[in-house]
């Protein structure tokens, strides 16, 4: 029979063998010293809970916006009207601005620091080098006027902008700033970023998508002051939550999308298209606002008019838009318990079928799935719009890219596996940024982890509800182990800008660890408590690690230091190795017993080569036998008549649980276990018995807490056991698996056999060969590909 695991494990910790002696100095070596010494000191700005503490602060920055997009030159020119509340204890002599469009600029420090490309490149990728070179990017800022009209004083320092107060501004106190600018956009699929257009040749339509477009308040706060790190391309931006009145006058003939809510829909929309919407808040399925035909007519229009979109927002930390004339626009209400948001999808007719069938679903998806993890979403409107950005999110709207593949001889549009789960992945994340770190407001231009993999591990969970199998990228423990035994890496605490394998660092590595976390370590309902207590926490306020860290042990009473120290401080990876396996039974102290025993291991022993040969070969008492004697007739292992009689005496003297004991026929396992890969971590045992059943017992990562590198453990069972697995279901992230095994299994693969080309190149034969026109040679091509 088999034990439950509370019988099983009398649990017994046996000392580390005494190869592996600890160092003197065991600092470096306890994987289980506190993070109190690394996390800053807590304060009444932030608990030592990991909550916001009572004095918790931060500004707030309202924006009231004009700006004009012109379609003939591609630019945007604005004016804009800042009013900064000061809610800091501080007192300040100016405000700094982001201008992340000065990261476009020939000479900005990302075009810079920019390392020399590789030998091999695409001509895409040489493209973009060339053209970076000669782009008129960045601001250009006309005015910065107090609100008197009177011009400000500023300085810019790359993506930077210092504006020197007239007055400093106390505690309390607000300021009105404003700015007029203009600057030239950028064609995205050439320069890259995260916004820019799309400029479609064989209808010779643009489609914008606009963000980090005008001058953001850089953010102050209590932890950092000032977040004025330059914008280099990686560490994407934290700001203030504030209002947002925003106009946007575009050629008549686009349609825009926006963050906020449209305030005149009577002026840009026709009555078809409203009723149309207000049909889509109660519909089952998404809504056609502006359908297929009507998007492909608009194309062809070229209207010299204008038409403003009039947008409010609140409590947002940021705006984007995207317009085109090319926008197909569907939607549908998605009730909530307190409201409905509006999900809707713009994409050109290039995105179909993909984008009509996946995207509002996959935005209703998103959000039904993360309410239940964090919060219930708390915008009027969540928006994925297809272009030229591949994946980016900002408050309320997101930018995603996969399309189909359209043949263009048969003009079937066709799409691969990867598209398709692409898309729709791509969608859950970024609509899922919009909890972390649109609403969690984390600070992305230091801690890129914080939202990218706080937010895959959510799409994740998403991902897996959407269909069974869901074959998600990120998430599953195995598949994280190839980058963790990779040498080129930083530990996920690593500034945005430092960081090595950004994508399995920041995005993959974090989700992966929160997984394990989740479904190894604490459990579901521990972690999603916690989980969701940091949400709540820190909605509309901007947390850092130690916020999450603290608060994560905080709901859970579940010391976790030494998995963040080791999961997000180090670079050591999990490879827990299976050592020996000793058999143990008590000693019977019956010397007849224990004779047997001796007799039958000395038996068990395999016979020596010489000893084999020498077998049934000629020996002396053959002749002789007078030479045997009472130790030729008992072997060393026979009791004698006083050992039995001291095993009496001595016997009697027990009392009858001690007996007992001695007689315990169970078998003793001792397993021996080696922690090769450095990351301490539960040890999962699975244990086959003589009879097939198995059991699974989970030891706790505390198991190291003495001794991090070789520990032992004791496992008791009335059966024999047949074959013993570390981690079976592979959820510990183990990076090799080979080890994990007794007895032990094969690595299985296979041979790839092929043949010699012959005749590879021969300059003779191929001079000759007849010359055909560049038309001809793509006929050739086709073929050779099928
Ligand atoms: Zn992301």
């Amino acid at each position: 029979m088999k034990y439950s695991i509370k019988s099983a494990l009398l649990c017994l910790f046996v000392a580390a063998s005494s190869g592996s002696a600890i160092a003197k100095n065991t600092i470096s070596t306890d994987k289980f010293r506190q993070l109190e010494e690394i996390l800053p000191t807590p304060n009444t700005y932030r608990t030592a809970s990991g909550a916001p503490g009572h004095q918790y602060w931060q500004q707030q920055v309202d924006y009231k916006i004009n700006i004009k997009l012109d379609d003939n030159k591609q630019t945007l020119t604005g004016s804009q009207k800042v009013s900064y509340t000061n809610n800091s204890p501080d007192t300040l002599s100016y405000l700094w601005f982001q201008l992340d469009q000065n990261q476009m600029k020939s000479d900005s420090d990302s075009r810079q620091m920019a390392t020399a490309p590789r030998k091999k490149m695409t001509y895409s990728g040489l493209r973009g080098i060339i053209e970076a070179t000669e782009f008129d990017g960045g601001h250009k800022v006309t005015a910065v006027t107090a609100s008197n009209g009177k011009p400000l004083h500023y300085v810019i320092n790359g993506t930077m902008m210092r504006v020197d107060l007239p007055k400093r501004l106390k505690s309390g106190d607000d300021v009105e700033l404003n700015f007029e600018w203009n600057y030239q956009i950028h064609e995205q699929k050439v320069l890259g970023g995260r916004s820019g257009y799309e400029y479609f040749k064989e209808d010779e339509n643009y489609l914008y998508e606009i963000s980090g477009w005008f001058p953001r308040a850089a953010a102050y706060y209590d932890v950092m002051g000032w977040q004025n790190k330059q914008f280099l391309g990686s560490g994407e931006f934290t700001l203030e939550f504030g209002d947002y009145d925003v106009k946007i006058t575009v050629p008549a003939d686009h349609i825009v999308a926006a963050t906020g809510e449209l305030q005149n829909e009577s002026k840009v929309l026709t009555k078809t298209q409203r009723n149309r919407l207000d049909k889509a808040k109660t519909a089952k399925k998404p809504v056609l606002i502006v359908t297929v035909e009507e998007a492909l007519a608009n194309e062809k229009s070229r209207s010299t008019k204008t038409k403003t979109w009039h947008y409010k927002a609140e409590n947002v930390r940021d705006f984007a838009f995207a317009s085109s004339r090319k926008f197909i626009w569907d939607a549908q209400g998605y009730k909530q318990s307190n409201s409905t948001v509006m999900a809707m999808s713009y994409y050109p007719n290039e995105g179909n079928p993909l984008w009509e069938k996946y995207s509002t679903e996959a935005i209703i998806h998103t959000m039904e799935q993360y309410n239940k993890y964090t919060f219930e979403y708390p915008y009027p409107v969540s928006i994925s719009v297809n272009g030229p950005v591949g994946g980016m999110e900002y408050p309320m709207i997101t930018f995603n890219g996969p399309r189909p593949t359209l043949n263009k001889k048969t003009g079937e549009k066709t799409y691969s596996r990867s598209t398709k789960y692409g898309l729709v992945g791509v969608i859950i994340h970024e609509v899922g940024h919009n909890y972390f770190p649109m609403i969690v407001n984390s600070d992305e231009r230091q801690w890129t982890w914080m939202d990218e993999g706080l937010n895959t591990f959510l799409q994740f969970v998403a991902q897996q509800a959407w269909e069974e199998g869901y074959p998600s990228r990120r998430g599953h423990a195995a598949d994280i182990t190839r980058y963790m035994k990779s040498t080129n890496q930083v530990p996920i605490m690593t500034n945005s800008e430092s960081i090595l394998q950004f994508g399995s660092n920041a995005y993959g590595k974090p989700a992966t660890a929160l997984n394990i976390l989740r479904e190894t370590i604490m459990g579901r309902e521990l972690f999603d408590f916690a989980f969701k207590e940091y949400a709540q926490r820190w909605k509309f306020k901007r947390p850092t690690p130690s916020d999450f860290f603290r608060t994560m042990e905080d709901a859970s009473a579940v010391d976790l230091d030494w998995f963040w120290r080791g999961w997000f401080y180090t670079t050591d990876h999990v490879d827990i190795a299976l050592g020996n396996i000793h058999l143990y039974r008590p000693n019977s102290q019956n010397p007849d017993t224990e004779a047997a025993w001796k007799r039958a291991l000395h038996n068990e022993k395999p016979t020596f080569i010489s000893d084999l040969r020498e077998k049934g070969q000629w020996v002396r008492t053959n002749d002789k036998p007078e030479l045997l004697d009472f130790y030729n007739e008992h072997d060393k292992f026979t009791a004698t008549n006083k050992a039995r009689n001291s095993y009496n005496s001595s016997n009697k003297k027990l009392e009858q649980w001690e007996r007992d004991l001695l007689l315990d026929k169970r078998n003793f396992y001792i397993v021996d276990f080696e922690n090769k890969g450095g990351l301490v971590m539960p040890i999962i045992v699975e244990l086959t018995y003589a009879d097939k059943t198995t059991e699974k017992i989970q030891i706790p990562a505390e198991i190291w807490r003495k001794n991090s590198k070789n520990v032992s453990k004791l496992f008791i069972s009335d059966q024999e056991v047949t074959a013993i697995a570390i981690d079976p279901n592979w959820e510990t992230a183990d990076v090799d698996v080979n080890n994990n095994y007794w007895p032990a299994r094969p690595i299985k693969s296979r041979f790839e056999l092929y043949k010699r080309k012959k005749n590879r190149k021969d300059m003779m034969r191929d001079y000759n060969v007849k010359l055909k026109s560049a038309d001809d040679k793509e006929d050739d091509k086709e073929k050779e590909d099928k």
